[in-house]
């Protein structure tokens, strides 16, 4: 990926500013809050080269904060300077400030943080034999030495606030600081893929990630893999700006928009211009009320934004802000419809216009997008592409025998049936592949039908509208399975047992901590009731808070059909057309509910163009 946007490594001297120059630049408050504080000193180590950078903060910080990089370090002559306000080395001028690509500029946060705290910093840079240590406790110096150090810089903070009593009110729970600053050092470390980031909050590793070129390693090693299973990549350059990075499937959404991040020139922000317009981009694929996930990298030439809007609120201002939502709505479109493409696509003829001279059997082939669900929406695509809404009758007509083209001039309406609308034509299976993958044709196409997808898509509509309707038919278990639970996931039970007794689970409380199980749906057959239940349990722990009823139950549904699948069934003939006879009028066929496709479909055409038949 060309950059274009180039770090200058801080080996720079220190420069004071002067008065008119740093006045200019909007003062704010840099040290909010521990995780303020983090931020500013990891970012000072990337300025400063850094490859390996660890984290370590007791009590969320406000006991000890201690950074420790391999960057560049300070010059022993500039190490009292860096603790001056406006003390820089990374700028000079204001003019430097509109074309500014390192993290920190502005001066202010080495003497801010040291002002609030006990902080010693060590430093050595390259060339020298010793390092210098610098102690200085609320804003008064203590001493600065001459000691033994390795190349890099090493930083403590201790008792933060301590003498500001003020602030101190202000912070959250340390539980609560301390996932803010694994927020922001997540945050950091996807942006810096080549940093490895090690974050260890009061002894206990809390984030490890390695060295890549490979954005989507990080994002992997962040989230997981269920996230980095349900994640594509998106990628377009223009001429005033680059934009790539990785969003995610409905399987992933959140409530909330915590698993966004957006980076502006490698700089972590909020912007809402640009999380709309990946939102729209995703909702019009996926009927969802929900935050999709994603990681967007936006680089754009310096002179195009404006970054100072706000020192601390991380905010960002462009030039064009239509040309900015527009380049990133498009990227994010245009990769999840080429994604949705390779899965299945919805081929149909179109019929001969009478006034085009064209030889009588050539077809045309129109592509209706994937998205567009409803007999409404089909109809309104296909009008813009020229094809009368008689065509879309016939594409109805598919259901009940081999589709036949229109004849020229006929306007014959069918009446349709307004439920049993099938979403692709009657197959005639051709046999099994691997137990797992059925082979059909219909027409001039082959498709391929993944088995235990498309029974596990059925079970899950089937359920999830049982579930809608207060219906799910359960049954009782030979014998009930006692579970007993961590006291959180007990809480969490308890806060969720109205979910879990809609969606068909009978459960009991058993005493401390303990459940018994009763009854579970009746689809289930006899599943491993344990591990589908902490499954489950931890799964709509991972949904966050804030999320509807809904996606609690679409959550359990997509694991309750996985549970009651099982791996590489032969199937006869017979129950083939009776799964795809099924699958074909269910409200959505083409994808499991991971996400993943059902069904795979190959033409003719790209058959003979494969072997070479036709060129
Ligand atoms: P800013 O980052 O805005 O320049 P700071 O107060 O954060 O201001 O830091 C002041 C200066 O101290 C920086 O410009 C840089 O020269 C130096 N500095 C701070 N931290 C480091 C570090 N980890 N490694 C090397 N130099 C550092
Ligand atoms: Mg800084």
């Amino acid at each position: 990926m060309p950059s274009l946007v180039k770090r200058v490594i801080a080996l720079a001297r220190i420069n004071l500013l002067n008065e008119e120059t740093s006045n200019k630049i909007a003062a704010g408050e840099v040290v909010e809050r521990p995780a303020s504080v983090v931020k500013e000193l990891v970012e000072n180590s990337i300025d400063a080269g850094a490859s390996v950078i660890s984290i370590e903060i007791e009590e969320g910080g406000q006991k000890l904060i201690k950074i420790s990089d391999d960057g560049s370090g300070i010059n022993p002559l500039d190490i009292e300077l860096a603790f001056m306000p406006h003390a820089t080395s990374k700028i000079s001028s204001i003019e430097d400030i509109y074309a500014i690509n390192t993290l920190g500029f502005r001066g202010e946060a080495l003497p801010s943080i040291a002002a609030v705290s006990k902080t010693t910093l060590k430093s050595r840079i390259s060339g020298n034999e010793f390092g210098k240590e610098i102690s200085i406790n609320g804003g008064v110096k203590e001493y600065v030495k001459e000691v033994g150090a390795s190349i890099g810089t090493t930083i403590e903070v201790r008792d933060i606030f301590n003498n500001v009593p003020a602030r101190q009110k202000f912070l959250k729970s340390t539980q609560r600081e301390a996932s803010l600053i694994t927020d922001i050092v997540s945050r950091l470390a996807l942006a810096n893929s080549k940093i490895s980031f090690k974050l260890i909050n009061n002894g206990k590793k809390v984030l490890t990630t390695y060295s890549t070129e490979n954005l989507y390693d990080t994002i992997r090693t962040i989230y997981g893999k269920t996230i980095g299973d349900n994640i594509i990549k998106f990628e377009k350059h223009t001429d005033i700006a680059s934009v790539y990075g990785y969003v995610g499937n409905a399987e992933i959404s959140r409530g909330s928009r915590n698993n966004q991040s957006v980076f502006v020139n490698n700089r972590y922000i909020k912007n809402k211009l640009i999380a709309t317009a990946v939102e729209t981009a995703v909702k019009s694929f996926i009927m969802i009320n929900k935050y999709p996930f994603f990681v967007l990298f936006l680089e754009i030439f310096p002179e195009f934004i404006d970054v100072n809007v706000h020192p601390t609120k991380a905010e960002v201002k462009f030039e064009n802000d239509r040309e900015i939502f527009k380049l990133v709505f498009d990227t994010v479109h245009e990769a999840i419809r080429e994604s949705l493409k390779n899965n299945f696509e919805m081929e149909l003829e179109k019929p001969i216009d009478a006034d085009v001279n064209d030889t009588p059997n050539k077809r045309e082939t129109v592509q209706i997008p994937l998205d567009l669900k409803t007999l409404e929406e089909k109809t309104i695509a296909l009008n813009n592409t020229g094809i009368s809404k008689d065509f879309i009758v016939n594409e109805k007509q598919i259901e009940a025998k081999d589709y036949t083209a229109p004849v020229q001039g006929t306007t014959e309406r069918i009446t349709i049936e307004e439920e049993k609308v099938p979403k692709f034509p009657a197959l005639r299976i051709i046999g099994q592949f691997h137990s797992t993958y059925i082979l059909a044709e219909a027409a001039e196409d082959f498709y391929i039908i993944d088995q235990h997808a498309a029974h596990e898509k059925i079970l899950f509509e089937k359920y999830t509208k049982s579930i809608k309707q207060g219906e799910v038919t359960a049954q009782i278990l030979l014998t009930p399975v006692v579970i007993e639970l961590t006291p959180e996931d007990f809480i969490y039970y308890v806060e969720n047992k109205d979910i879990f007794k809609v969606a068909g689970f009978d459960i009991e409380v058993f005493g401390d901590n303990t459940i018994t199980i009763r009854e579970v749906p009746n689809f289930l057959g006899k599943p491993e009731m344990r591990s589908l239940f902490t499954e489950i349990l931890d799964n709509l722990k991972n949904l966050g808070s804030g999320n509807t009823h809904e996606v609690k139950y679409n959550r359990i549904a997509t694991l309750a059909c996985k549970a009651a699948i099982k791996a590489n069934d032969t199937l006869n003939i017979e129950e083939m057309k009776v799964l795809i006879d099924t699958l074909r009028f269910i409200e959505d066929p083409f994808n499991c509910p991971h996400g993943r496709p059902t069904i795979v479909k190959t033409s003719l055409y790209d058959m003979e163009k494969k072997f070479k038949r036709i060129q």
